[in-house]
């Protein structure tokens, strides 16, 4: 009976090789299970028929009961289409298919009574259909709609090409029942979860979720089938961790000592924020529980996590261990030696730095000097995952800016030590919890909520790339308060060759605004080698060039606390997180900052959301989650890391929060009560790690 939901659905009743060749390529599917795992993205009720009087754009989808009055075919070739009027009898509208022209002409004769079913779209503002879908009038009465409510499947475009509508989708599904008979679905929860946390069983949930008797059943149904999408994720997630746990005692790092005291009371230039003192807390606690850590720490950018990750490596000197810090470029490697270095002026802790270009001479030093313990901080790039790189007793590592960092390399790291080292991952793409949650579930989060005080938060504005000019005197009224400007141009893809003439021609136009000898330009973007890079932004730093022009490179943490203002050309070609980043390049000093955002008039709705954001609010968490909610967790950054596939179905990340920690606390207590699921009871949640452990690299050890 388990075996009926991996059945082929090449043997479903009507389905046969050529579908279940389409099915396989766009769904994945193939299997009676992955096919009712395609669950409805919306619903629609088919009960309602609408007056097309009633009818506005915003209506979404509607059901009209009415008569072809003629049909038209109109432009030719590739713009050819069909247009019908459809009436109700009191009013006409317009339907319209772009595609298929022949068969429509066929099919949909005038005088004809039909049901035709689609989204409004506006046009000329006056609403349409677009390719409806339509039902002679006994095909629509014959239909058994049982509560009304109709689920609308996800079709592509090939699919809809070998006849796979969201009709067909519903009939395979009702096939499936059909083939099941008076069978029940096998249940995949334990029953004392069904019980106590009132889910609906799985048979009743599969069958609401396509066919739903009701909205409640519905509801319910929903509920379930995320509980346990979300449950199942968690639990692999904590089970690998306390795995890891068991597997690899971490190093116990209980003391505190004249490193970090002395460091704290005599060095510290300023007062630690709460926030940071209550992170420092978080990780001191994990580094003395004898577990390793892993930990993530969030914090927008100038929150301060430099100085956390240098107190936290000063906790493993302290208990006689070195530590390591590892940053995506090299201009970050060294910003990050050369503040650290700083800091720890007058404390006898020796650092150093190691990156792709150190010479050959200094890497023997540096490597001999790791080796034997001399050296107690390393601070790099990559480099430091190489193989010569051998830590006489690494105790722990901070990686800055996780993003660019994999499971893989983090797994690395973990090759250099006896035990594995205390991992800090920091990163300034704030999360939402919800998300870091669930991709992150293994990892430990912390959060610096709150900037160092007597930051002004950056002034933000939109502006109209007509006003080109006004901005331009702006610029020079800062230079000439002896301050300096970034101006980005977006290069979303390396290759498009109209995103380089534009930042060519812009730099072109910038010299002859911005002329020598009065005023110098730098340029960076990601196609110059690292060398060059690296000196154009050296140039930059120390003020010999007041304006750099620049694609995303200088996204990531570069540090120019003179620099006050950040102009982003085409702002709206932009993502949330990347202007976010952006705008984080400036605001590192005492002084007001600017950002400007650029875009031409003509705005996407979205695109006017996303400008709308970054003039009202300079908090990083809040931009993430309006970011969420604008385009679902897919794109986020970060989403990668964890080595738990999230291949999610049916939870939305933006508003399924409630369930994510319902779950997981469901998650954590099923665990502890039976650690290693091995009570007869947990045996169907057994038996899925065991399945999923098969079906993928286990990371759990590693990450
Ligand atoms: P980020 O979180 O972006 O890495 P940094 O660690 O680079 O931020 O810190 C930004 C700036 O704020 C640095 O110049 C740092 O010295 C300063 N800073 C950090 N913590 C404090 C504090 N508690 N009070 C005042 N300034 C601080
Ligand atoms: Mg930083």
């Amino acid at each position: 009976m388990s075996d009926f939901l991996d059945k082929e659905i090449t043997y479903l009743p009507g389905v046969g090789p050529k579908k279940s060749e389409v099915l396989k390529k766009e769904l994945n599917v193939t299997s009676y299970g992955d096919l009712l795992r395609c669950y409805p993205y919306r619903y629609v009720d088919r009960t309602k028929f609408y007056r097309i009087k009633e009818i506005s754009p915003a209506s979404m989808y509607v059901q009209i009961r009415g008569t072809i009055l003629s049909m038209t075919t109109q432009g030719t070739g590739r713009s050819a289409r069909v247009v019908a009027n459809f009436s109700d009898g009191e009013s006409v509208i317009e339907l319209i298919w772009f595609k298929g022209v022949k068969y429509v002409m066929e099919r949909y004769k005038p005088g004809h009574e039909f049901v035709a079913f689609g989204k409004v779209s506006e046009f000329n503002g006056r609403c349409n259909l677009v390719h409806p879908d339509m039902e002679t009038i006994n095909e629509a009465l014959s239909k058994q709609t049982l509560g009304g409510v109709q689920g609308m499947y996800n079709t592509t475009e090939k699919m809809k090409n070998s006849s796979l509508t969201t009709r067909a989708m519903q009939k395979m599904v009702a096939e499936i029942f059909s083939a099941l008979g008076t069978q029940r679905l096998v249940e995949t929860l334990p029953d004392y979860l069904i019980q106590e946390k009132h889910l609906m069983p799985f048979h009743e949930a599969m069958l609401n979720i396509h066919f739903p008797q009701s909205q409640d059943a519905l509801r319910l149904a929903q509920f379930r089938l995320k509980f346990e999408e979300l449950f199942l994720i968690q639990l692999q997630m904590l089970r690998q961790r306390n795995v890891r746990r068991v597997r690899f005692a971490g190093f116990k790092f209980s003391k505190v000592g004249e490193f970090f005291n002395r460091f704290y009371s005599e060095f510290l230039p300023f007062q630690l924020t709460n926030a940071q003192k209550k992170v420092l807390k978080e990780i001191h606690a994990d580094m003395a529980s004898g577990k390793q850590m892993n930990r993530l720490l969030q914090g927008d950018v100038g929150s301060g996590k430099t100085l956390v990750a240098l107190m936290t490596m000063l906790i493993a000197l302290d208990n006689g261990y070195q530590a390591a810090m590892m940053a995506p470029t090299e201009i970050l490697a060294q910003q990050h030696f050369e503040s650290i270095s700083k800091m720890l002026n007058g404390l006898d802790v020796k650092v150093a730095l190691l990156t792709g270009s150190s010479k050959k001479k200094e890497r023997e030093v540096v490597l001999q000097g790791i080796k034997d313990g001399t050296i107690q901080i390393l601070i790099g790039t990559h480099a430091l995952l190489e193989d010569p790189v051998v830590f006489q007793s690494l105790g722990c590592v901070v990686i800055d800016e996780q993003h660019r960092f994999g499971v893989e390399q983090r797994a690395r790291l973990w090759g250099k030590s006896e035990r594995p080292p205390h991992v800090l991952v920091m990163t300034a793409t704030p999360i939402p919890r919800t998300l870091a949650m669930t991709i992150y579930g293994d990892l430990e989060v912390s959060v610096i909520d709150e900037l160092p005080p007597g930051r002004k938060p950056i002034g933000t504005s939109h502006r109209f790339d007509t006003h080109r000019s006004v901005i331009y005197d702006f610029i020079k009224s800062e230079i000439a308060k002896g301050r300096q400007a970034y101006i980005v141009y977006p290069l979303i893809q390396e290759s498009e060759k109209s995103d380089w003439a534009n930042i060519e021609a812009g730099y072109e136009s910038l010299k002859q605004v911005f002329p020598e000898p009065y005023y110098h330009l730098g340029m960076v973007h990601g196609k110059m080698k690292p060398e060059e890079k690296d000196a154009q932004m050296r140039l930059f730093a120390s003020g010999a060039t007041q304006i750099l022009v620049a694609t995303t490179v200088i996204e990531v943490g570069v540090n120019v606390p003179n620099a006050s203002v950040m102009l982003i050309e085409s702002a709206e070609r932009f993502g949330l997180s990347q202007l976010h980043q952006l705008r984080g390049r400036v605001g590192r000093g005492a002084d007001q900052s600017y950002c400007i955002l650029l875009t031409s008039v003509k705005l996407s709705n979205d695109g006017r959301q996303r400008m709308e954001v970054m003039t009202r609010t300079c908090n990083g968490f809040e931009i993430s989650e309006v970011d969420l909610k604008m385009r679902g967790p897919g794109d986020l950054e970060g989403t990668q890391q964890s080595g738990v596939a999230l291949n999610l179905k049916i939870t939305n990340l933006a508003t399924d929060g409630d369930i994510i920690q319902y779950a997981r606390d469901a998650a954590n207590d099923v665990l502890d009560a039976d650690p290693d699921l091995l009570s007869p009871e947990n045996y169907l949640l057994n038996r899925y790690l065991d399945r999923v452990a098969k079906e993928s690299v286990n990371w759990g050890v590693i990450s």
